[in-house]
Order: C-alpha cells, then structure tokens, then sequence
C-alpha cells in the first residue's frame, strides 16, 4: 500500500487512555505484534494520573478475595509477574498484616486459613507484639501474610521511557469524543484538543483503555455489554505513627478497613469499606465520571474513618491526614456481591477492530495481554 494512498489509515493503532493498561497494551503491540504507527491519546496533562495514581497500591496476592476464588487464584499466578517486570516499582521491606474482625466478618480467621490454604498463599499467625496492636475483643486472630505495594510514579516514569523508546505518539490534553465506522479507513476516531481544535483519525484498530470513560463515545460506538458501577472514592493519606510506620494492615472480611504504604507519596492510605465510596451511579453515557467527580463538593470522611480503625487499632489515633486522594472507581457490577476483580474485555462487532478493556485491578493486565494474544492483530503494511 502507498503512503499517498487516500484510503490508508493514518494510525495502525490508536489507543484512548493513558493510564497503566493504555500504556501497557501500547507497549505490547510495538513488542510482541510489529505493529507500527500507535498514537495514544490521553486528557490529562501527563499519563498515569487518574486510577492508574489515585489507588491503594497494593500488588494483590488473593489474600482479599475470600469470596472470589478466580480472582484470588489469577492475584497469585499475576504477582510473581508483576514483580519480574517492574522491580523497581514494587516495594516489599514492609510487614503485612491481615486480621479477622470477630463480629460482622463474612469469613472465620478458620476459613480464612483454610482459604489462604487453598489458593496456596502463605500465612503465619503473626507474632505477640504485632497482635498487642489491635484490640482482641474486636478482633479474631492477626496473619503475617506476602502482599506488596507498588510506586505509582516508578511505574509512570517506566511508562514514559517505554513509549518514546518503542516510538509511540502521545497527544496529551486530548479528549477523545467519538469512534465511528471510517469512510476513508476502517475506524475513525474524533479527538478535541483542551483550548479548542478538533481532529479526526483514521485507524485499523482502537483500544478503549478509558476506565471510568468506557462508555463516554458518541459516533457508531455501541457502549460497552457489561453493566458498570461507578463510584467516587476517597483515600486518606496518612502520616503513621512510628508504630505503624512498616506495616501495611487489612481488617476481613465485610465493611472494615485497609492501611498500606502509598510510596508515591511516602505515606499510608486508609480506606474504610464504609466511607472511602462517597456515592455510587449505574454507569450510563449521559453521566461522565469525570465531570461528576470535577463538580463533586470532597469533603473529607478522614475523621470517621479513623475513628472506626482507632477502635480496632488504638495507634491509629496517632496519625495525621496529610490529603486526600479522590478518584471515580469503576467496577463490573456483576461483582457487587463477591467483590471479585475480573477483567472486562470487549470486542466491538459493531465496529470491527474496537476493543474496550479495562481491568479491576493493575495486575490484571496480565490477563488483558493473554487476551490480545488470542487476536489476530497486524499492520497495516503487514
Ligand atoms: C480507589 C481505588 C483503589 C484501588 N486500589 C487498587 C489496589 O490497591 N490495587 C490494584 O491493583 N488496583 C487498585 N485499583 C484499580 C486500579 O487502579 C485500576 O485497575 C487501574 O489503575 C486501571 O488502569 P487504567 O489504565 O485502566 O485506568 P486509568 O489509570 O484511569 O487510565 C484511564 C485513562 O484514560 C483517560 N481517559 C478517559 N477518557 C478519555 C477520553 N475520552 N479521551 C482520552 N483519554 C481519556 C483518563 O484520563 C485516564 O488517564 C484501585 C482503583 C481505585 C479507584
């Protein structure tokens, strides 16, 4: 095919979101599958800034999916992995801890260890200064388990180099507003510049990695099959107390609490099942997440949250909210019930080489890959 050829696409690839599974899914079409010309479109200022930061930085290992047995299972094949890749981005010199609350828990510390048993993940009862920390009247029994925390900006800072170095076109400050069947290539993408200025794309092949904007497309875009929840989060960053300061810590299993080191930040989060969620919607094309969480008041939960953790967790009084971290969280609402963290991969019949991903947790991306595999993808001179 020429290059001055009218009906020859103007990308190979184009990739909408610039988050971890944007960026990852970008990286891979260079490296395994040749494809050649990707531009990545991206509204933020930089990448990496919305989910793909504002999250609690933890590598899941299963321990916290007692109730989906897939998604604790596809945690322990994926950790390994994401620790061979990004080493750099993942931290693991501190203590993890995960405790049964006695009352209101949907699992026994029984059933837990029989659990962690189960999908094979360690577990130790955790020694007596550890357990001293937290109220035994609350409290069933403490675990010293493996569980991570990965660095945000290590991971964005990987992104970055990867991209340039693999020849992938940013176009940052864009929205992308429509995807439609092309009349000059296969797919036509509508970007909108911040400021003004519109331009048009045409592609083979378009990946939604939009997360909480799945389905913000107008043009022939159908929306993605599977129900959405969308939910405004706040995480409280924290300064521990020395006590706290090496330890990352959940409470099981129903509306407790988790605090983990956010080494972005060089802090802890603490969420709350309770009030880290300020609000939830079904999620439909006429609400954007991110207009509704740029209008949204964010009036902190922090005092409550500690409040609750200081029951179970005196030293916990100690600590400082230094901010808050507020992002939409976008989950599939068939998982409501177990809290599992499937993926959602969907290929467009409507718009043939559409697919729109988005993965429940940053390890996922592993099982997002394992799906392209299965793909036939190409290049256009190909
Ligand atoms: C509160 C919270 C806690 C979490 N905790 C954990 C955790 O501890 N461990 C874990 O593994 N996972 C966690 N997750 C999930 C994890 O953050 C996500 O699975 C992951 O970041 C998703 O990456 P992404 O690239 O799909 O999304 P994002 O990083 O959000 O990337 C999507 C990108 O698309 C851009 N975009 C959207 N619409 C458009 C458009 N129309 N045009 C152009 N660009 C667009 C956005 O600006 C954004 O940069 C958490 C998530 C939240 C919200």
């Amino acid at each position: 095919m020429s290059c001055l050829d009218p009906s020859r696409p103007s990308q190979d690839a184009v990739i909408i979101g610039g988050g971890f599974y944007g960026a990852a899914i970008a990286t891979y079409l260079v490296k395994q599958r040749g494809i050649k010309r990707i531009l990545l479109i991206e509204r933020e200022p930089a990448l990496l800034m919305r989910a793909s930061y504002n999250n609690q930085a933890r590598v899941h290992n299963g321990y916290h999916y007692p109730r989906s047995f897939t998604t604790a299972y596809r945690s322990r094949v994926n950790l390994p992995r994401f620790v061979r890749d990004w080493p750099l981005a993942v931290k693991q010199d501190f203590t993890k801890l995960y405790a049964i609350a006695r009352r209101n828990s949907k699992v026994t510390a029984k059933q837990f260890e029989r659990f962690c048993r189960e999908i094979g993940a360690e577990i130790k009862p955790a020694d007596p200064v550890l357990r001293a920390l937290f109220e035994p009247r609350l409290i069933e029994d403490v675990y010293l388990v493996k569980e991570y925390a990965f660095d945000t900006t290590q991971l964005a800072n990987w992104v970055v180099r990867e991209l340039e170095e693999n020849g992938v076109q940013i176009h940052y400050d864009t929205r992308v507003t429509a995807i439609s069947k092309g009349t000059r290539g296969p797919l036509q993408v509508v970007a909108e510049k911040k400021g003004g200025g519109q331009e048009v794309i045409t592609c083979r092949y378009v990946f939604n990695c939009t997360y909480s904007g799945l389905n913000q497309f107008k043009g022939d875009f159908p929306g993605v099959s599977t129900g959405l929840k969308q939910e405004i989060t706040e995480m409280a960053l924290m300064q521990m107390p020395p006590s706290l300061n090496d330890l990352g810590i959940t409470v099981m299993d129903g509306p407790f609490f988790s605090m983990m080191p956010f080494p972005a930040r060089g802090m802890h989060t603490l969420s709350h099942v309770r009030y880290t969620p300020h609000m939830h919607w079904n999620d439909q094309p006429e609400v954007d997440p991110y207009e509704k969480l740029l209008c949204y008041a964010r009036d902190t939960r922090v005092d409550r949250m500690v409040r609750d953790v200081g029951r179970y967790i005196p030293e916990v009084l100690k600590a400082k909210h230094i901010d808050s971290l507020f992002e939409i969280k976008t989950v599939l609402m068939k998982n409501e019930g177990d809290d599992g963290r499937p993926i959602l991969f969907e290929k467009h019949a409507e718009l043939p080489g559409c697919y729109s991903v988005l993965g429940g947790k940053i390890d996922n991306i592993y099982d997002v890959l394992e799906k392209l595999e299965a793909e036939n993808i190409i290049g256009i001179d190909d």
